[in-house]
């Protein structure tokens, strides 16, 4: 946890969010501006910066946040009609929070994938 970190305070219950699926290791909330009929973040519990520095550190944690946003998409009934996972990483990855979060969208037919 770091208290500068916006996931570690919804993660430690400091700040609001629309819990939708939690285990051990993961949390996953409703993105705050959807961009998508579902539009759900999968985090890991543990700060880890980016998927970079947490496919390095821990593995198996990045598999529990790929297995979070599989149950994610099942539970918000995407797995027939398809969904997106995005990991935005870095600048030129368009990423602003750095706390590691799966993107999990669905729920309409996505667009181009890089704009
Ligand atoms: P990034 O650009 O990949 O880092 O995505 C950050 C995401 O966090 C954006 O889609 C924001 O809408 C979302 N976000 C920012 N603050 C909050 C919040 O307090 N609750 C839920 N989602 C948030």
């Amino acid at each position: 946890m770091t208290s500068d970190c916006l996931f570690c305070r919804i993660v430690a219950g400091e700040l609001p969010a629309a819990i939708v699926h939690e285990t051990a290791t993961t949390l996953a909330f409703r993105d705050i501006a959807p961009k998508a009929p579902v539009h759900v973040l999968v985090v890991p519990k543990a700060h880890h910066a980016d998927v970079a520095e947490l496919a390095k550190a821990d593995p198996a944690l990045a598999g529990d946040v790929l297995a979070a946003a599989a149950a994610v998409a099942d539970l918000e009934g995407l797995v027939g009609s398809g969904f997106r996972v995005i990991f935005n990483t870095g600048e030129h990855g368009g990423q602003d929070v750095f706390h590691v979060h799966a993107h999990v969208l669905g729920g309409r037919r996505l667009g181009p994938m890089v704009s």
